[in-house]
């Protein structure tokens, strides 16, 4: 299965922030959302980073209450490791599992165009396991 039939499943669109926003507001969307991660938009549709809750936890225990006036240009991760809509659910569970990070940007080109979650990935691997399961069964009952 492809990164295309998640988004297909969840729609396209992608919750952004801008480097120039405060960690007070991550905090606020993240909890607005129900979501633990953002993309960091360059303010022309690119990718500058992403900035997930776990960097908001980390920062917390070093700078305390005043990691709210932070940055997100301070905090985010640059290097981000991103999905095409035709890799496999597998791949991208691959490379969140080597990068120990739970979510896989997707991009067209330069553009953002959704977000893969590892709660999406386990969704679908649950999916696929009980179609299986389900094949199996009715092969069973008509062999
Ligand atoms: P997460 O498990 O997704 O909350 O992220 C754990 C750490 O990895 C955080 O420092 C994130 O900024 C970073 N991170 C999350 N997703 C990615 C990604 N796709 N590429 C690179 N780093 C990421």
């Amino acid at each position: 299965m492809k990164v295309e039939a998640i988004l297909s499943g969840k729609g396209a669109g992608v919750v952004s922030v801008v480097p120039e926003d405060t960690i007070a507001t991550v905090a606020r969307v993240l909890a607005e959302k129900s979501i633990g991660a953002v993309v960091v938009s360059d303010g022309r549709g690119g990718l500058a980073g992403i900035i997930t809750e776990r960097d908001l936890v980390r920062a917390l225990a070093r700078f305390g209450a005043e990691t709210l006036d932070h940055l997100v240009s301070e905090l985010m991760t640059r290097n981000v490791v991103t999905a095409n809509v035709g890799d496999s659910i597998d791949q991208v569970s691959e490379r969140m599992t080597r990068g120990k990070f739970r979510h896989v940007p997707v991009v067209d080109g330069a553009k953002v165009i959704g977000m893969v979650s590892i709660g999406d990935v386990v969704k679908h691997r649950i999916e696929q396991i009980e179609a299986e399961a389900s094949a199996m069964r009715d092969y069973i009952a008509t062999a």
